[in-house]
């Protein structure tokens, strides 16, 4: 299996079809985004600079994202494929993922690029919920992804929350950084023959379904 990468502005769907992707290829979810709100949980300095940062919508330095990538990299599990999510952000994150890739061994794989309207976007910010237990998203709007019961998990029963930079304020800076600095990133991609395209103003499953004829056929 190869490894994937999504890039996405916020709220696309990145880890909702990533969770798809896990149940049917069995492959690791990595998410820089996930780890750094489990860093912004502790009582240290790096937990009170991360956690500051992510409510603000703003990047957190690159040196760190760069160990906490490589040590998740060399675990045993991502040997068969991975899905990486969140990383890189920008472009100098971009050219140490390919000498972190380059040192362990592993290829770039698909790089997805999950393409979304502006409007679009600001509505599901607005709406993400996502299970205190097991991390399953939901989006109370979008009927295709809606809890069946608000404010509990269709898979296991537990409390859905909403994410401290889930608002709106947030999610322009959030944006504004996606633009500036995550779309260029694509060129990058583009220039290695390794990125695919996918519509995402669709269903989660008509999503899916582009991102798994991708994988199927390439
Ligand atoms: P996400 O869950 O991917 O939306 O990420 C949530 C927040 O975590 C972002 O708004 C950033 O503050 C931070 N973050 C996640 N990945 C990175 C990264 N690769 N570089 C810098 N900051 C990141």
């Amino acid at each position: 299996m190869k490894n994937i990468m999504f890039i996405a502005p916020p709220a696309a769907g990145k880890g909702t079809q990533a969770e798809l992707v896990v149940e049917k290829y069995h492959i690791p979810h990595i998410s820089t985004g996930d780890i750094l709100r489990e860093i912004s949980k502790e009582d240290s300095e790096l937990g009170n600079y991360v956690f500051e940062t992510l409510a603000s919508g703003k990047l957190v330095k690159d040196e760190i994202t760069y160990q906490l990538i490589e040590e998740r990299l060399k675990k045993k599990d991502c040997q068969n494929g991975f899905i990486i999510d969140g990383f890189p952000r920008n472009i100098n994150q971009a050219i140490e993922y390919d000498k972190i890739l380059n040192k362990l061994g592993y290829k770039i794989g698909y790089v997805i690029s999950i393409k979304m309207e502006e409007k679009t976007l600001e509505k599901r910010i607005t709406g993400r919920r996502i299970c205190e237990d097991c991390h399953s998203i939901f989006n109370i709007n979008d009927p295709s992804s809606a809890p069946q019961v608000e404010s509990v998990c269709d898979n296991c029963g537990g409390k859905l929350y909403q994410r401290n930079d889930d608002n709106l304020e947030s999610f322009q800076t959030r944006y504004q950084m996606y633009l500036e600095k995550t779309a260029p990133i694509v060129q990058h991609y583009q220039q290695q023959n390794v990125l695919y395209e996918v519509n995402g103003e669709d269903t989660v499953e008509n999503v899916f379904k582009q991102i798994d004829k991708i994988i199927q056929e390439n």
